[in-house]
């Protein structure tokens, strides 16, 4: 009888997918053309620049941002932006007084159309357990520090809700256009790991 291996024991994430990918290329199950296509899409052409697009529209369409908030599928759709981990996006707002944080405690669920694929602290064991029980520390260790009066939330991403944090808009910005915001906008703050900081 062999004994299951322990988790900390398997070969690493790359090395197990690379063999999932032979042996389901092998099956006939995928295409390896159209797998590379895929990954392709979303490290090169989608990114948080997706996200960003649709945050400096929020901040300066306020009917825009009530369509967001209602039904955040929809309305990033109007963009254009849909596709794999896309389904059932909702969109939290973060202001002076309310901070709102995203992670997936089971594995690494997050919005690909609108921020790409995640990076790795997104998937790190460690950020996954301890965003929930310290976010404060784990924020401030991320290098935001919020103010005690700040009410922090921590979103649990799932498959049936993927969140997407709509930060808030600086000041100093007023006379920005829209293209100009976007390029403000990072992706730790639609994450809710970080804030857009006010232009210098
Ligand atoms: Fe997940």
């Amino acid at each position: 009888m062999t004994a299951k291996p322990h988790p900390d024991d398997r070969a690493p994430a790359p090395i197990r997918a690379e063999a999932l990918e032979a042996l389901l290329t092998e099956k006939g199950l995928v295409n390896a053309d159209g797998l590379n296509g895929l990954i392709n899409r979303f490290v090169n052409d989608v990114g948080p620049m997706n996200g960003a697009t649709v945050v400096a529209r929020a901040w300066t369409d306020p009917e825009y941002r009530e369509r967001l908030l209602e039904d955040g599928t929809a309305a990033v759709g109007e963009f254009g932006f849909a596709g794999p981990q896309g389904e059932h996006i909702v969109v939290v707002p973060n202001d002076a007084k309310n901070h709102n944080v995203v992670v997936c405690t089971l594995c690494s669920c997050y919005p690909w159309p609108l921020l790409g694929l995640p990076p790795d602290w997104y998937k790190d064991p460690a950020y996954r357990a301890r965003v929930v029980r310290e976010p404060r520390v784990v924020l401030s260790e991320m290098g935001l520090n919020l103010a005690e009066d700040v009410e922090v939330t921590v979103w649990d991403s799932s498959a049936e809700n993927r969140y997407f944090i709509l930060p808030e808009r600086p000041s100093g910005t007023e006379d920005m256009s829209e293209e100009e915001l976007a390029e403000l906008v990072t992706r730790e703050a639609m994450v809710g790991v970080a804030v857009v900081g006010s232009p210098t």
